[in-house]
């Protein structure tokens, strides 16, 4: 066992079945086995832990809950020492006259959600992995959800965070105002990072007032390309959802089989529109959106009642969880970003993508946004399908960006998405973000490996 006097007190632990479970995250990113994983309470022991390993030589990964799915929180150097933030979970403070709530990284962000409800207040943000993962996590990937369309995304809520550098002195960075113009503005510099900069060891959000009343709508289309053309005349007629989420046939299928909720299958796709605000005017929204779909021969259902709602987005959140169970299959997942105007033409072009190569391409997500989860299936034992599903996801990187889209809108490139990270941005662009970290991390001890 080596020295752990020095950042005795701290729980920390070299026991093989513990350094297993914290090699891998829910990506299909194969790492290492990292030499020691910590559990700290506080900043002080966040830096204690940093300047140890520092010291020691040892690489650090921070971690929340491991739901990332680009690999980030992967351990990729067997001398690394995880640093999982999941005990640090007090809500320090709920500011109902600023608006603004406290946290230390390792608060779920379903469980602070549930929290705010108490009194009154709402914090957007809602990654379908809400009921698991860290609002660390959530700033350290910039995580959005369904709701990102009307309210965006975690960046938009993040007002101060502090931060543990990897030299172990803890800076902070932002305020409590809701306007500030002081100097360059650091702290958006960690949002997105993936842990690469430093360790988000406390994050003041942004909360706002609870909506009035929610209205849930369930639009049908027997034609893929008539969902995607519906899509960019609801937000052009005035009307902001706060969600409008997409499923494609495959996955209904794969709902219905795990969840038997009597979908219809006969369709192309299946759209979950969210309304939210003051009855009377969402009502209203409500009879406009149904018109729209007419137009493009959609047929809505409208969702009335809390528990009718709650299973809608049960069915929605269990997408990924379902695609997980299928037999023999291994999905490559990635959450592709297009502008609303180029989704008609992305969807179809996945389509044909799917069709050409003979591999299943089962796609969901947050439509509203352009932000639309691709998922490759491939048989698990069949290394040939496995490398042309990787040859597949190459062709969509190189599609999304040739729309001018983003080859991640929500997950982050992590390991994952590393070797594609020149399909999208210039080699300038690269250096510029490589000098950036060498002024946070010269020795390249906080998350190596990682994003490039
Ligand atoms: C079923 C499912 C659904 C999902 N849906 C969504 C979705 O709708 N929207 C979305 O955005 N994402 C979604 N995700 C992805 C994932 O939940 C998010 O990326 C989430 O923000 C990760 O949080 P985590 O606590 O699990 O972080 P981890 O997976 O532990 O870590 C993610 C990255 O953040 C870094 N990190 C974590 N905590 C800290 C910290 N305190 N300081 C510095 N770096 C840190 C890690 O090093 C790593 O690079 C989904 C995942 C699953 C499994």
């Amino acid at each position: 066992m080596k020295d752990l006097n020095l950042i005795k007190g701290i729980d920390i632990s070299d026991i093989r079945e513990d350094l297993i479970c914290y090699s891998y995250d829910a990506s299909y990113a194969q790492g290492v086995i990292p030499e020691l994983v910590a559990w700290p309470k506080n900043s002080d022991e966040i830096s204690r832990i940093v300047k140890w390993a520092t010291n020691k030589e040892l690489k650090i990964v921070p971690r929340g809950a491991g739901t990332g799915m680009s690999g980030g929180a992967v351990p990729v150097n067997s001398r690394s020492i995880v640093i999982s933030l999941e005990r640090m979970t007090e809500v320090i403070d709920i500011n109902t006259k600023n608006f603004t709530t406290t946290v230390q990284p390792g608060v779920i962000n379903g469980e602070l959600q549930k929290e705010l409800l108490i009194y009154g207040l709402f914090y957007p943000p809602d990654p379908a992995s809400m009921d698991y993962c860290t609002i660390g996590g959530n700033v350290a990937t910039n995580a959005g959800g369904p709701r990102a369309i009307k309210y965006g995304v975690t960046r938009n809520y993040v007002m101060e965070l502090e931060i543990v550098l990897p030299n172990g002195s803890i800076v902070n960075f932002g305020g409590k105002t809701f306007k500030r113009v002081v100097g360059y503005e650091l702290k958006e510099l960690f949002i997105g990072s993936e842990g690469t900069l430093g360790i988000i060891s406390r994050i003041t959000l942004r909360v706002l007032p609870e909506p009035e009343e929610v209205i849930t709508l369930l639009i049908s289309f027997k034609d893929l390309e008539n969902a995607g053309k519906f899509i960019p005349k609801i937000i052009g007629s005035g009307i902001t959802p706060r969600t409008l989420e997409f499923l494609d046939k495959t996955c209904l299928q794969i709902i219905e089989e795990n969840k038997e909720l009597g979908l219809n299958l006969d369709i192309d796709a299946l759209l979950l529109v969210e309304l939210d605000g003051e009855l009377t005017s969402i009502k209203r929204q409500a009879e406009k959106i149904v018109d729209i779909a007419r137009k493009f021969k959609g047929e809505t259902q409208i969702a009335t009642d809390y528990y009718s709602r709650e299973n809608l987005w049960q069915a929605r959140r269990s997408i990924s969880p379902c695609i997980l169970k299928m037999k023999n299959k291994e999905k490559i997942n990635v959450d592709i970003a297009v502008p609303i105007d180029k989704l008609a033409d992305a969807l179809t072009k996945l389509k044909e993508l799917s069709l050409n190569s003979g591999i299943p391409i089962v796609s969901f997500g947050h439509a509203g946004d352009g932000n639309i989860h691709v998922n490759i299936l491939v048989n698990k034992e069949d290394e040939e399908q496995r490398k042309k599903g990787f040859d597949l996801l190459k062709k969509i990187f190189e599609l999304t960006v040739s729309l001018e889209g983003a080859i991640s809108g929500e997950h982050g490139i992590g390991i994952t998405k590393k070797p594609y990270i020149d399909i999208q941005l210039s080699q300038k662009n690269i250096d510029l973000m490589r000098a950036i970290k060498k002024v946070f991390d010269p020795k390249e001890v906080m998350n190596p490996g990682k994003i490039f």
